[in-house]
């Protein structure tokens, strides 16, 4: 058996000799812990501390140690679609400016147009409230040891990968996603449950996969 205390709850926790060197999850806390190597045992050189350099040198979290986010994205709603994000703010707002000036001057804008106007004053916005209350209930969080996207206001719904198990981080981005600098994310995992992690519309993408590579074993 391989023991340690945990990071975080710092009750001890033991594992099997074959993980040794490897990240394992606390039981009673749920923290990700890398559990020493088998004395005399050769180690792979540069697996545990390579990695730990590669994070911190890039000035980032350590990759041992107790869980911390590193960072935290949303996606951008606005960025991702501009043309049709402040379209529909212009024409929600202008819808309103029509309807007030009924209201003052009724030979100005007569009551066919303003209702026309307030009609699609309250259709764009609320097309861009959907598209605002959207980009705020999702997120993509990444810690030192796991990257977590979580969707959903009311019912909130997470999915969650640890670095040790990502497979492969591919970013996809159309012509037009490049020049405003989002693109889609996507995160296999060689887990038991092979869990993908998909989110659309990310800010920065490369940036995103480049932290993500700093916590993982690249082969
Ligand atoms: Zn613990």
């Amino acid at each position: 058996m391989v023991s340690k205390s945990c990071d975080r709850c710092e009750r001890t926790i033991e594992f099997p000799d074959d993980r040794a060197g490897s990240k394992v999850e606390c039981p009673y806390c749920g923290d990700m812990n890398m559990l020493p190597a088998l004395s005399g045992v050769h180690e792979p050189a540069g697996v545990a501390t390579g990695r730990t350099d590669r994070a911190s040198a890039a000035g980032y979290p350590p990759d041992t140690g107790p869980e911390q986010r590193v960072m935290m994205v949303r996606p951008a709603w606005v960025r991702s679609q501009p043309f049709r994000s402040i379209g529909s703010m212009v024409l929600a707002a202008g819808g309103l400016v029509l309807g007030l000036i009924h209201l003052i001057d009724r030979t100005a804008v007569p009551g066919w147009a303003a209702i026309i106007a307030i009609l699609a004053a309250l259709g764009f916005g609320g097309v861009v409230a959907w598209w605002w209350i959207q980009s705020l209930s999702a997120a993509l969080e990444v810690t030192t040891k796991r990257t977590v996207a979580k969707r959903g206001i009311f019912s909130r719904s997470t999915s969650e990968v640890l670095h040790d198990n990502i497979r492969n981080v591919r970013i996809e981005q159309s012509f037009w996603q490049r020049v405003w600098g989002v693109g889609s994310i996507g995160i296999s995992s060689s887990g038991q449950d092979g869990i993908e992690i998909q989110m659309d519309r990310i800010p920065g993408p490369q940036r995103l996969q480049q932290v993500i590579d700093l916590y993982r074993p690249l082969e």
